[in-house]
Formats: structure tokens, sequence, C-alpha cells
């Protein structure tokens, strides 16, 4: 019998650390997956992952000290996500132990116990409702709501719908009102699906077809052309397999209709995972999917890291998004995961957009993925039409020009919306002295800092730090900075010159930052009450709104002349999606775009073509410019207080790969200070590498990252796998 345990514990080393089973522990008892306490170092008792079982190890028995405790009496990590973690923690050269702290909910790392609560849901008494009752307005709310739902309706459903609901639930229980009941049999009733057009149909069979099977398909259709419907209608094949479906969008706060549209078409309990969840509710979560009680789980990235107990499929709306990397600690895709992930479980992975990365469209080309395309929106809406505006004949400091403010009006007197776009929040970029030209600056970033003039603040968007401010220039003393340039804010005070009667609605992270902010703004504009609409790319992520027919966008220029790599594809991305939201079924929409660049080719490109003919123009550039996806890049990223030293670590490390690897197989780059050079206080450096061979390239980076040069407490240092960007 093995007597000795690999155990994985939360630090930054690349290996297990073995155990020995104390005498009074029997070998029967332990398995792959439970939890053990280690002591470690001198006095430190850590929670740590049995990930083997042997009776040999390099280390001297006598030297190895024993567990302290076995924390669970089954596997608490099924087979399944274990491997995948580990594989995740190879994939990405991110130590194991670390890994799984990144992974697994935090209560599971502390030890926490984990039973899985039964899911229960609320519904109506059978008490009669009478004179007698007198109840508060919320009350009466969440009675009607109950109404609606005669089998019943998850806690965490009624909390979208109502606020304070833990509260009004308990005061209708104690009054014997409502119940709360167990989940039993669910998902006899058949729900009421649309009828599906032929490429819809389509779409729904072909990937139906295929539901036991490792199936990736790209699926690929406009906003409004279905899909969540498509997503829908398979789904209700996986819950009749009784299988689970996980389903990743890119951020739940900003799209509260689609989990209500999921909530109300199924029976079966759904949970969400994101962000904002208690450490107790996320347990719960984690508990009750791997036991198989809930049937879909929707989430943010984390949630790819959700055990299930018979997982059908994973769809991966809005694919493209960049909230999908992870960008500190493990450096992981949950999309690319979910691919991997399905392929290990053998099951279908649909990755759905309007504007699909030009890494997936590749895979589809390359016939590694189905495409599959929506070719029309579902209700025949007609395509938008274009135009520019040469902003540099309009007059100095009129951000909004004379076209789009006549082209304004005109919508309102049709009654019908306009959707502003402007990818800068807050009042203004630039806040200046016109005496002496002091200019509010990040001491810790060296940017300049964005001025708040609802909150009288300075921000940096880089490290979040903010200031009061008085609009007295610290340098000479002059009464009266001027903040230059125009974010969300300035361009909602000039509309609302312009526009006095209008009702304006500013959409940015400031003003849906509160719990159901974005919901009480979404039904706002649903309901006819707001006429224009100011936002960033929030405002671009999934919403279709019915009566937006013009959209203008205040001002594309910084995209187009990004220094990434990525920059084009991310830029042609957002103005799609902002473009997309013009047009509706009776009336075609038009698009205004303010520019000083009028003749760019990329905006020309994408005006006249479409992005399907931008991305396939650009992937030739790619393919020129050996660029993913036509090879595969890492990127070793150092800081430091002191510039020159994360550069010299760099260089040292560079050295240390070209003593160790073949030029064939890799290609290092010299280290370059980052484009964004200072952040928190610390500047930044980095060191490319590039292959056409991923293999080889992850061979190398196994050799060579336990060689890198100690570097101390002077540099902090970070491998990135596949990154999103060298910035
Ligand atoms: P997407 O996810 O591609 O943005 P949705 O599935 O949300 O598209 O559909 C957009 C709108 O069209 C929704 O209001 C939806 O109810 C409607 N819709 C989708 N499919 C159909 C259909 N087959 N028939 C009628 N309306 C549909
Ligand atoms: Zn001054
Ligand atoms: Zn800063």
């Amino acid at each position: 019998m093995p007597t000795i345990l690999q155990v994985s514990i939360p630090v930054a080393l690349y290996t297990s650390f073995d155990y020995l089973l104390p005498a009074h522990i029997s070998p029967a008892s332990v398995q792959i997956g439970i939890r053990v306490k280690v002591p470690f170092g001198a006095s430190r008792k850590l929670v740590g992952i049995v990930i083997g079982l042997t009776d040999k190890t390099n280390i001297p028995t006598s030297k190895l000290k024993p567990i302290s405790a076995l924390l669970d009496s089954s596997p608490l990590i099924p087979q399944e996500l274990l491997q995948l973690i580990q594989w995740a923690s190879r994939y990405y050269h991110y130590p194991l132990g670390m890994a799984f702290d990144v992974a697994l909910p935090s209560s599971l790392m502390q030890g926490k116990n984990t039973q899985s609560d039964a899911v229960t849901v609320w519904r109506l008494a059978e008490m009669e409702l009478n004179s007698q009752h007198k109840l508060t307005e919320q009350q009466q709310k969440l009675i009607q709501l109950l109404q609606q739902y005669p089998q019943g309706i998850a806690k965490s459903a009624i909390e979208n719908q109502l606020k304070n609901a833990g509260i009004t639930l308990r005061s209708l229980e104690k009054k014997g009102l409502i119940i709360q009941e167990e989940v039993g049999q669910y998902g006899s009733e058949q729900p009421q699906h649309l009828r599906l057009n032929s490429a819809q149909k389509q779409a729904v069979n072909q990937v139906c077809a295929h539901l036991n099977q490792f199936y990736p398909s790209l699926l690929d259709g406009v906003t409004g052309s279905g899909k969540t419907e498509v997503y829908l209608q398979i789904i209700q094949q996986v819950i009749e397999q009784n299988k689970q479906t996980l389903l990743l969008i890119p951020e739940i706060n900003l799209t509260p209709q689609t989990v209500a549209r999921f909530r109300q078409r199924y029976q079966v309990p759904i949970a969400v995972i994101h962000s904002k969840l208690s450490m107790q509710e996320r347990l719960q979560t984690w508990l009750q999917a791997r036991d198989g009680k809930i049937s879909i789980i929707i989430g943010t990235r984390s949630a790819i890291w959700t055990p299930f107990l018979k997982l059908g499929i994973i769809i991966v709306d809005e694919e493209h998004d960049d909230s999908y990397k992870q960008q500190n600690s493990l450096r992981y895709s949950a999309r690319n995961i979910a691919i991997v992930r399905a392929q290990k479980l053998n099951i279908p992975v649909i990755l759905g957009s309007a504007t699909p990365s030009l890494e997936s469209l590749y895979n589809a080309k390359q016939g590694r993925y189905q495409h599959i395309v929506l070719p029309e929106r579902a209700g025949v809406a007609l395509h938008p039409a274009f135009k520019i505006i040469n902003m540099q004949h309009q007059q100095a400091n009129y951000p909004i020009s004379q076209v789009l403010q006549n082209n304004i009006q005109a919508c309102l007197d049709q009654q019908q919306q306009v959707l502003l776009f402007i990818n800068r929040r807050g009042y203004a970029p630039i806040l200046q002295c016109p005496s002496c030209e002091w200019v509010a600056q990040c001491t810790d970033c060296e940017i300049n800092m964005t001025y708040h003039k609802m909150t009288q603040t300075l921000h940096c968007h880089h490290c979040n730090k903010q200031y009061s401010v008085d609009l007295i220039c610290p340098q000479c003393q002059h009464p009266q900075l001027k903040p230059l340039g125009q974010g969300t804010e300035r361009i909602e005070e000039i509309l609302q010159q312009y526009f006095p009667e209008a009702c304006i609605l500013r959409i940015d992270s400031d003003s849906t930052s509160r719990k159901h902010a974005m919901s009480d703004l979404i039904n706002k504009i649903n309901a006819g009450e707001a006429d224009i609409l100011v936002g960033t790319q929030i405002l671009a992520k999934g919403h279709h709104f019915e009566n937006v027919t013009l959209v203008g966008v205040i001002n594309i220029d910084g995209g187009l002349f990004g220094a990434d790599y990525r920059s084009a594809e991310q830029m042609a991305q957002l103005f799609t999606q902002v473009s997309g939201r013009a047009g509706r079924v009776e009336k075609k929409g038009l698009v205004i775009v303010q520019t000083f660049f009028p003749d760019h080719p990329l905006l020309k490109h994408l005006i006249q073509k479409g992005y399907h003919a931008f991305a396939h123009e650009h992937l030739i550039e790619r393919e020129l410019t050996a660029y993913p996806p036509f090879s595969y890049l890492a990127v070793l990223r150092a800081e430091s207080a002191i510039k020159e030293d994360a550069l010299h670590f760099l260089e040292m490390a560079r050295l240390e790969a070209k003593y160790l690897i073949d030029d064939e197989v890799m290609q290092l780059h010299a280290p370059i200070e980052a484009p964004i050079q200072k952040r928190v206080g610390k500047y930044r450096a980095q060191l490319l590498l590039q292959s056409s061979n991923r293999t080889l390239l992850h061979e190398s980076l196994s050799q060579w990252l336990p060689k890198l040069p100690s570097s101390g407490k002077k540099i902090h240092w970070s491998l990135d796998v596949d990154p999103i960007d060298l910035l």
C-alpha cells in the first residue's frame, strides 16, 4: 500500500511536496482529490490537495513529515476538474498549488466544510390572501412575481428582479403566505420556444446531431441574429439528456436580460457565478453543480472552473471578448480552456460572436471548428448606412458636429432613440493650467489623470488612484484649471445644452457600478423613457435596443493608431459592435462617424466591406508578420522600482534562454520597455518569445523558467502565455 502522499500546496514553486501518512490513518481512506492539512516550513500549516499516492520518493524517508490531518473522506475535486487544473498549470507554466488557489473557491482552500445544500425555490403557500394582510409595496411586488411561477422560483432569480429580496421573503414567510421548497422533479414542462428561422434551425440541428462528441463550432451572427435563441433550444435537448450546461458570458452585470431570459424559459435550477458572489454563495454553487443539483451555470471567466457531475455542453458567448483572459496570476483564457475541456469530456462547445476573433475565424477556416453562420437579423432588419464626418472642418471645442446635431434632432422629432459612443468615461482626459501648463498626472503611472466632474475628482484609469480636486493650480495658484478633451460626462453636459428637453442617460462603469443599476437603465431605455444614450463600450456589449435608429461615434481615432498587434482587431470589433446597435425592422439605421482621419484605410475598409472582409485581409497581414494565429507567443514581463533593474533581469533571462534553446525553435526578441512604461510606481519591461511550433515553445519554456536568474525582491516577474496584448 502506498504511504507517501504527493501534495500540492499554494506556494510559488513548480513542484509538489511529499508527506507521510501517519500510522493511525488507513491508506484506504486517502484518495486523489482530497484535501489535507500539512506542516510547511518552521511553523506554518497549509491546506493542500492530494494529487498522487506513491511508495517511492527521492527524499530520505527520515526527512519526510507526516500530514497533520485529512480534511475530506471522499474526493472533493472531481478527477476531471483536477486534471483540467493540472493541464492549465502546465500550459500557463504556473505553479500547480497556486493554480488551485485561483481555480477553487477560496473557502475550500481555507479548509471549510463541504456539504452541498439542497437547491430550493420559493412559491406561494396555499393560504388565501385577504384584506387582513397589510402588505408593503415590496411585499406586493414579490407576491405578484411568485404568482407567475406556480412551480416556484429560486431566491437568486428573485434577487435579480427585486431589491431587498431577502428581507421581503422572510417577512412573507412569517405571515405564512409563501413557503420554501426543495427542488424535486423538474424539467417536465416543455418551454415555449420561438419558431426558428431556417438558419437558426440548421444551427440547432447541426449541433444537436453531435451532442455526444467533441464538436467545436463557431456560431457567427450579428447581434440580434438569434444566437441566444439557438443556445436556448440546444440547451433544451441537453436538459432532456439529463446533462448540465455551462454558459460563459463576458460580464453578468452588464447583461442582466440574458440571465432573465434563461430563467423565464426553463424550470430547471439555474445558477449564476460572478465576482460579486459572497464566499458562501460561491462555495454552495460550486458544490451543487458538482453534485448535479444545478442544471445550468451562467458565469463569467472564472466559471470555467466549475465542477460538473455530467456536463453536456459549453457555450462561450461573445467569444472575442478580452474579459475571458485573466490578466494576473494564472493568466488563462477561459475561451481556450473551454475548448480543451470540451475535448477532454468529448462534448460540443459553441463559440458565439458577431465579430469573431481572428484566431477563431482562422480555426474555422482550417476546419478545426464548424463555421455556422446566421446571416441576418432574426426580425430581418436592414443593415445601417454610414456617414463619415471630417472633424478637421469643425470648429475646435465642438465635439458634436452640426451634421450629428441635426440628425439627433430628427430622431428626437420622430421619437426614436440615439446612441452616442465615446470610449472614455469621466469629464475630460486632461486637466491643465492655462497659465503655467501644469498637467495633472498620476505620480505612480506617469500618465494624465482623467477629470471627473460629478465627483470633483481626478482618476488614474491605469491604477485607479483618485484624488479630489479644487481646480486651483498647485504650481502657480492660477484659480481655474482647464479640462481638455472629452469623456462621457462632458458629452452628456453638452447634449443637455443642445437638447434641453431630451432625457439623456449616461452609461459607463461609473453609472453602472451599483447593483441593479444596469437593469434599471436598460428597463428605462426599453420603456422609451430615454431619448439619448451616451456611453462607453459597455453599450456595445450584447444589448440590442429596438428603438435606436441613430448611432454616433464621437471619436474613433484613438483606436485607429493603437500600438499593439491586436489594436486593429479590437478597434474593428468595437466599431462593428457599436454600429450594429442601429436600425430596426421598419427603419434603416444610420451610423455617423466623427474622425480627424476620414481616409484612414482601416476605417474605410470596415465601412465599405464590413468586419468579415476586414478580418480576412487582416489575417493575411498577420501571416506576413508572423503574429498569432500564425505563431505562438509568450511574454516574460518584469517590473521594478528602478527602470534598469527590470531590463537587466530580462537581459540575463535572455542569455540563459539563448544558451538553452535553439534559435530555430524559438525566436527571442530583445528586452524592451513596455509601451505602458510605468504602472503603480513600477517600471515595466518585457521579453517576447515567439515560435511557430506550440509544443516546442512549451518544452523550451519548461526548461527555461526554472533557470531564470534569481530576482530577489527587486523584480516582480510573470509569464504570459498567449498574451492578448503586448502593452
Ligand atoms: P443574439 O443573441 O444573436 O443577439 P437573440 O437570440 O437575442 O439574438 O435574438 C434577438 C431578438 O430576436 C430577440 O428579441 C429574440 O427574441 C428575437 N428572435 C430570435 N429568434 C427569433 C425567431 N426565430 N423568431 C422571432 N424572433 C426571434
Ligand atoms: Zn499653473
Ligand atoms: Zn496611476
